[in-house]
């Protein structure tokens, strides 16, 4: 028997003019390909009846199941489940305990109910309703003989999550032949090309596991997704190919699964025992947010200066002292050591961004400073020249940590 194929269809106006992100179609389609089944369309479609009708019955001639969202509330454009219900061919009936479900909402938010709002408790006849505890339109499983459904779901993100994993989610698994395992290596210090190049015969011979490259500001990933019987089998087919990229990436892999760069540097600092202090300058504060936004922040984070210049920050920490060297570099190794010193923290980072978007930054590390400087390609805007400041210094630390731990062992 060949693979199930879903399908997405995200119903709303809002979303075709651009006015909210499509944040539904994400979530959906990760959560099919990791119940192993296939996902080959994703459509938005407005709440247009004509349009609509067209997209649910050519997603229907293509695939299993059709994951719809959007449409289901109560107002005059909410129309998914009449076009769904005209596609099946079956009436509306009204369904006595969402109808219970709704007057009770209502009873609990002390408001009365409108009239229009009954009609959210119509089901197309013969379809599995699913509750919705989050709000107040139910979502269904609407079959056809031959096998085939469409699945509704409310638009509001929070509620499609919540129904989608306790509902649906146990609905498809029964369809789905083996699970699907991805790990996410994360690389810096290496563009996207260059990674793909390192990885070339992995990347075009892999078939289970399948490795994909992309990129993001600052820095590439790769991709490595495996498909077993169980999680556990799917886990062990990527481990090899993991090893592998680790090997021959080196230091470049500054983790596998991890969220960030900088949660990688927290798991650094932490083992080490190493509090961190932050001194920036035409950064907009973006390397302390980055590190403070960090749950593990509370333990390892020393206060931190944003200013507009270094100088600033210099009068500020230490204002008996000599004038910041003039290179960029050399004040950014100054900045470091006097955070350091002043703070009494083992670790400093200091890093500055002129409105050229040339950068400079440092490290500081147990009274020892080194430090860099760099430029952004001069098309790029100045939000970019930040994240690339930001990502080399703490990129610069990561190594410098490795430096520490390597000489340890
Ligand atoms: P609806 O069920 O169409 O009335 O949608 C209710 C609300 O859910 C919309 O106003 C949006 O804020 C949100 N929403 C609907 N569809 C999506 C989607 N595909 N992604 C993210 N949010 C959505
Ligand atoms: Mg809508």
């Amino acid at each position: 028997m060949p693979r199930k194929r879903c399908e997405i269809l995200c119903v709303g106006t809002e979303l075709l003019l651009g006015d909210i992100l499509n944040t539904n179609a994400r979530f959906l389609a990760q959560e099919v390909s990791q119940l192993g089944l296939d996902l080959y369309y994703q459509t938005v479609v407005g709440d247009n009846e004509r349009r609509m009708e067209e997209a649910v019955r050519l997603a229907l001639s293509r695939s299993d199941f059709l994951l719809i969202t959007g449409g289901l509330g109560p107002t005059s454009d909410d129309i998914t489940k009449d076009v769904v219900a005209r596609v099946f061919d079956r009436p509306m009936v009204m369904h006595e305990p969402s109808l219970k479900a709704l007057k009770a909402f209502y009873e609990t938010v002390r408001r009365p109910m409108p009239k229009n709002n009954e009609r959210q408790a119509l089901a197309p006849e013969g379809a599995t309703v699913l509750e919705n505890p989050q709000g107040t339109a139910p979502g269904y499983i609407v079959e056809d003989a031959s096998g085939h459904a469409a699945i509704l779901m409310p638009g509001p993100p929070r509620e499609l999550q919540a129904m989608f994993r306790t509902r649906v989610a146990p609905y498809l698994r029964q369809f789905s032949k083996g699970m699907i395992f991805s790990r996410m290596v994360r690389v810096i210090g290496l563009g996207e090309s260059r990674m793909a190049e390192m990885l070339e015969d992995l990347i075009v011979e892999g078939v289970n596991p399948t490795l994909a490259p992309y990129a993001r500001e600052g820095e590439a990933f790769v991709r490595v997704t495996a498909r077993g019987d169980s999680q556990e089998e799917a886990l062990s087919l990527t481990e090899p190919v993991v090893e592998e990229i680790l090997k021959r990436l080196g230091r470049h892999v500054y983790g596998v699964d991890v969220e960030s760069l900088e949660a990688a540097l927290a798991i650094l600092l932490n083992e080490a025992g190493l509090r961190l202090a932050i001194g920036e300058a035409g950064t907009a504060g973006l390397a302390a947010s980055r590190f403070m936004a960090l749950p593990a922040a509370k333990g390892l984070a020393a206060p931190s200066i944003s200013a507009v210049s270094l100088e600033e920050i210099k009068n500020l920490l230490d204002p008996e002292g000599s004038a910041l060297p003039d290179t960029p570099e050399a004040a950014c190794a100054r900045m470091a050591q006097t955070l350091c010193r002043v703070l009494d923290v083992p670790a400093g980072l200091a890093l500055t961004v002129n409105e050229k978007r040339q950068y400079a930054y440092a490290v500081c590390l147990k009274g020892r400073a080194s430090s860099l400087g760099g430029a952004a390609p001069s098309q790029r805007d100045m939000a970019y020249a930040r994240t690339q400041a930001v990502q080399n210094a703490f990129d610069m630390l990561r190594h410098r940590l490795l430096d520490m731990e390597e000489a340890r062992v």
